[in-house]
């Protein structure tokens, strides 16, 4: 039996996270803005229980943890099929405009469901039509 491949956790969404987000989404103003100050006061504590030398570690180590975070690749993870990364091909075609679309974007994203309609592009005069059709000598295929 073949090894199973790992998924690519690219979204890094788990249930605490998602969790998380939904209380924050749900709050009123002035919830909001209590949440605020109380982060600006823990915050504010903590700077002044830490030295400068601390606070200067502190911040090396991070950068130093974001950096080979960042170097950090997989080469057996299959990046390619990850649902954030593979959007499919333009499959789905506006019945308005018949522009090619892909599968998640929005109806109303190439005509506002067809009512943005644009005029017909005229003929471009000579030497422009030939060179664009390769009729020029000048122009090269
Ligand atoms: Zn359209």
């Amino acid at each position: 039996m073949p090894a199973r491949r790992k998924a690519a956790n690219l979204g890094f969404r788990t249930k605490k996270s998602a969790s998380m987000q939904n209380i924050k989404a749900h709050r009123r103003d002035e919830q909001i803005q209590q949440d605020n100050a109380d982060v600006l006061v823990s915050m504010a504590r903590f700077r002044e229980s830490q030295s400068q030398e601390a606070r200067d570690e502190r911040n090396r180590r991070r950068k130093l943890e974001q950096r080979q975070a960042r170097r950090y690749y997989e080469p057996h993870v299959e990046y390619y099929a990850h649902s954030k990364v593979d959007i499919g091909t333009m499959g789905k075609e506006s019945p308005h405009c018949h522009a090619l679309k892909f599968k998640n974007e929005a109806a109303g994203l190439c005509c506002a469901s067809g009512k943005v309609q644009l005029p017909q592009i005229k003929t471009p005069p000579e030497p422009l039509h030939g060179l664009l059709i390769s009729t020029n000598p000048d122009s090269i295929m």
